[in-house]
């Protein structure tokens, strides 16, 4: 099982002519409203690849769609805390020419408490995985207390924070981020990636597939991505580690977990959206990547 401590978001899009100039004031001809955060999408990623997901997370009152969508989707909810602040949310400005703006609140995402953590990872058992990235608070306590009791830690350095990836780091065991968080932590640690004390880490690469560093068996491991036309990369990276924990979880060794998860992205990555449109293990079978 999967314990996600993870952000959710409204992501609002607005679709307009051209974005506003400073002073403008525009009316958008269209509005379209989706789930979006990279914890949700990580949750929702994780339970179409077939385990269980429970999200710890918050939301306020105007939030409480977000959680029964997450539910349609599978994700267990009963750590979501329904607090008396504004959802995370996204708004995003479209102009015709493609060009977008976006203001991102946290809101609800930056009250969760260490005691709502607490009490979420109470009921994990050893062997179960805390996963979480990094548009929460808690990381810190939340992979202490998943290491002392006995989960493995998976940690998406997503967006890029050199002080809570220092904070978290020791107590860690996978490690999942792209190419740019890559040398980020590299500068940071003054460390190369492969001197870290870390089991596995994986770095995405995009088109380019992903890499698989073993600390523990002291191998680098490459893999290709599968081929497919990009239309929209949103989301590829949450779908990617949401699935390749989800198939842990599910005991495929890693290069089958990493498989699947490249799989999963590039479904993702021909689709346009985010947590809705993420893909299911049927939409990869009948795909029928090779
Ligand atoms: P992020 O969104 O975090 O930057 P990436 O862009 O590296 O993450 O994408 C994550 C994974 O999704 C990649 O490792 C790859 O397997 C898959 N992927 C992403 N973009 C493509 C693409 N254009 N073609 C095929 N697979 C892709």
């Amino acid at each position: 099982m999967i314990w996600n401590l993870g952000s959710i978001n409204a992501d609002n899009f607005y679709y307009l002519r051209h974005l506003p100039a400073p002073g403008e004031t525009i009316a958008a001809h269209d509005f379209r409203q989706g789930l979006g955060g990279k914890g949700a999408n990580m949750s929702v990623a994780a339970a179409r690849a077939g385990t269980r997901v429970m999200h710890i997370g918050a939301v306020g009152p105007d939030g409480k769609w977000t959680v029964d969508r997450l539910l349609e989707y599978g994700v267990e909810t009963q750590h979501i805390s329904m607090i008396d602040t504004a959802t995370g949310h996204a708004n995003i400005c479209v102009a015709e020419d493609g060009e977008n703006s976006i203001v991102l609140f946290s809101g609800a995402n930056h009250q969760i408490t260490t005691q709502m953590i607490g009490a979420a990872l109470a009921e994990a058992s050893p062997g179960d995985f805390l996963l979480m990235q990094n548009e929460t608070l808690g990381q810190r306590f939340a992979a202490q207390t998943a290491h002392t009791l006995g989960l493995r830690v998976a940690y998406a350095a997503a967006p890029f924070d050199a002080e809570i990836v220092a904070q978290v780091l020791p107590d860690i065991d996978l490690l999942v981020l792209n190419e740019v968080e890559a040398e980020a932590l590299e500068k940071t640690t003054g460390a190369r990636i492969d001197a870290l004390p870390i089991d596995d880490i994986i770095v995405t690469l995009g088109a380019e597939g992903c890499k698989w560093v073993s600390n523990k068996a002291k191998t680098v491991q490459s893999f290709p991505a599968y081929p497919v036309k990009a239309i929209d990369t949103t989301g590829a990276g949450d779908t990617f580690t949401g699935y390749l924990i989800a198939a842990l979880d599910r005991k495929l060794s890693m290069p089958d977990a990493i498989a699947l998860a490249m799989q999963a992205g590039a479904l993702m990555v021909t689709r346009q959206g985010t947590a809705d449109v993420i893909p299911d293990l049927k939409d990869i079978q009948d795909h029928g990547f090779d």
